[in-house]
């Protein structure tokens, strides 16, 4: 028998290790801006098409390389970063593994140029799948360009993996957005298919800051900043009022490296207790600086989670740090207590009580019940009765107690499952009632409404939701909304995730009657909403539907068409608190029912709960 074990060669050794450090195109972006940092540039610019599948590009001003080094840097465990163990424990710098350039080569066709200060040439080198095919003396500034082509051109398999353009296209910004807030005295660009999406001037923490989330933070930032012989911290939270829906404009860098850190999260919400709604999350970009032999980088591949040598100190730290800035500012004292936060937000609470308000108060059907002499035209429709002997029953035809008996629900995993344009089973559907009878609001929130077998109490909102989003699935199915054209073009400006997301959505959108034009950088014109929106709310309509898009977006499972529709269909309901007319909760109770799944939201939450005649007349012992 021969022997067996041969050695891998090379390129396919470095292409399997190159499974770990480029995933997809934002990791090749995060390995190579992450170079031109360590290289001391103060001129970055990233070039991408086709949402870094056809071209990443990275061009520095940095230290850039001899011929050699050019050479060397695609080796593997090439780099100039480390020479011994102990420097493991001393890291100043962004890279250290000698890996990325490798594995870059091992998955995409490659063009470096680099050319140090010295040198009066620079060098140009091509590689192809590990193999250098071209290297010649090049004419060039000092510095570096490295251009990656067609990534995984070579593995089918992987390139067959990656997502669509705009969603890969945002864990690029992702990724320039980590690496570019870590750095404000850097010059950053971003260019997308020759479009620039970001071009940041270099200058203090707080323009990066606002330069990268959005105008919306221009004034609403507090500093942070605690220094100690152990630790420092420094950064910025936002003011609690500009606390969003979604998680996202959050940002740990420690020693500058950005970090997902659950625990040092949670050290900052603490603070903030209080201040801000249960389910909202503050803005922040905090730096902790330690000494790096008090933290161990090396413990995640890709380098975004570390452990810290004595994680109760760094988080008693970031908690106090961000109280005190808070206090210092004197936030907390002009918050008012007595209210919770989440109640605060409420229009009712939170809104003046105008005469439009108030007449729209006195239409409300507690109102009239209260103020009308005789209530008998509620019930003049007696021949309506018949359509609706077929009461609600809890699907599981169970009828035992008393116990209101909310639509079941359904499971995350049948929510989950649901295509879009998906007809729910019928099974999951109760014998819904046509009509309800008698409709009264309670607490500005529930609708209540008798029918033959008893009666019903349906949340307004949630039967809202129900109705707007079978509404906008109907609208791709080929029954669009109508748009009603505005006068004058309103103009919206985003930040530049954003303008991702949004450009992303705008065929959908156009169907549920929003029609977005781009109008330069950052900036859309509504044309047309809605007709259902209100003049003068466009904006902040769209706005909102971008924050709760987000929430989603976070939970992966949901198409980007579901992700749209349960935001809008959140954002556009009513909510619970507002008053309605007879005749708003009468056309409600009717689109309800006409429903397909009328019984749930499209988050899964019950609508209504019946209550039997029958079993309220045993509880009177009758
Ligand atoms: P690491 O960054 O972990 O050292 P890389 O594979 O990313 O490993 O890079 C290998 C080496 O190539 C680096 O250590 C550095 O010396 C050199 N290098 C890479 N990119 C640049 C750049 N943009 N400018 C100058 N030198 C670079
Ligand atoms: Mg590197």
């Amino acid at each position: 028998m021969p022997d067996i074990i041969q050695l891998l060669p090379d390129n396919i050794a470095n292409q399997i290790a190159a499974g770990e450090v480029i995933q997809r195109p934002a990791s090749a972006v995060k390995e190579l801006l992450e170079n031109a940092v360590d290289a001391g540039a103060t001129e970055i610019k990233l070039i991408v098409n086709d949402a870094g599948k056809a071209l990443i590009q990275v061009i520095d001003n940095g230290k850039g390389m001899s011929e050699t080094d050019a050479r060397m840097s695609f080796e593997r465990h090439a780099t100039s970063k480390i020479k011994n163990i102990d420097d493991l424990f001393h890291i100043k710098t962004m890279g250290f593994r000698g890996e990325a350039l490798a594995s870059i080569a091992a998955v995409s066709q490659v063009e470096l140029k680099s050319k140090k200060a010295e040198d009066i040439t620079g060098t140009y080198i091509e590689i192809d799948n590990s193999v250098v095919k071209k290297q010649e003396p090049v004419a060039m500034p000092q510095g570096t360009s490295i251009a990656m082509k067609n990534l995984f051109f070579n593995v089918p398999a992987r390139r067959n993996f990656l997502k669509s353009n705009p969603s890969e296209l945002r864990h690029i910004v992702d990724e320039f957005i980590r690496v570019a807030m870590a750095f404000p005295s850097v010059f950053f660009s971003l260019t997308s298919n020759a479009q620039e999406v970001f071009h940041l001037e270099n200058g203090s923490m707080k323009q990066r800051i606002v330069q990268l989330l959005g105008n919306s933070y221009n004034a609403k930032l507090v500093s942070v900043q605690e220094q100690s012989d152990y630790m420092n911290i420094y950064g910025f939270v936002g003011k609690p009022e500009t606390a969003k829906k979604t998680r996202g404009d959050q940002y740990f860098f420690v020693n500058n490296r950005f970090i997902k850190s659950a625990y040092l999260n949670h050290a900052v919400m603490g603070a903030f207790d209080e201040m801000i709604a249960k389910d909202s999350f503050p803005m922040y970009t905090l730096f902790i600086d330690l000494d790096p032999s008090q933290i161990d980088i090396n413990v995640h591949p890709t380098k975004q989670e570390i452990k810290f040598e004595d994680e109760k100190i760094v988080y008693a730290f970031v908690k106090s740090a961000v109280k005190h800035a808070l206090a210092q500012f004197s936030i907390t004292p002009t918050l008012d207590f007595e209210l919770d936060s989440s109640i605060q937000h409420l229009d009712a609470v939170s809104k003046p009580f105008t005469a439009e308000r108030k007449s729209s108060v006195a239409s409300s059907s507690l109102y009239n019940t209260f103020t009308q002499k005789n209530q008998a035209h509620f019930i003049e429709n007696k021949s309506e009765l018949k359509h609706w002997k077929d009461l609600y029953e809890p699907s599981s035809g169970e009828s035992g107690a008393l116990n209101p008996m909310p639509a079941s629900p359904l499971t995350n995993a049948e929510v989950a499952n649901r295509e879009p344009g998906f007809v729910p089973l019928r099974a999951f559907v109760t014998t819904a009632p046509t009509a309800l009878e008698h409709l009264t609001q309670l607490h500005h929130t529930y609708i209540m409404g008798q029918n033959e077998d008893g009666f019903m109490v349906i949340h307004q909102q949630n039967a809202h939701e129900r109705i707007l989003y079978e509404r906008f699935m109907k609208a791709v199915a080929g029954k669009p909304i109508a748009i009603q054209q505005n006068l004058f073009p309103i103009t919206i400006e985003l930040a530049a995730m954003d303008m991702v997301i949004l450009t992303e959505l705008l065929p959908e959108l156009h169907l549920l009657g929003y029609h977005l034009e781009p109008f330069g950088k950052n900036t859309f014109v509504i044309q047309g909403t809605p007709a259902d929106v209100d003049q003068g709310n466009e904006k902040t309509a769209i706005e909102k539907m971008l924050e709760q898009f987000k929430h989603f977006s976070a939970d992966l499972k949901y198409t980007k068409r579901e992700k749209l529709f349960r935001s809008m269909a959140w954002q556009r309901a009513v909510k619970g608190g507002t008053a309605l007319t007879q005749k708003e909760m009468k056309i409600l109770v009717e689109d309800l029912f006409a429903c397909n799944t009328p019984n749930i939201t499209p988050n899964g939450k019950p609508v209504y709960t019946s209550f039997k005649k029958n079993e309220l007349d045993k509880m009177f012992g009758r």
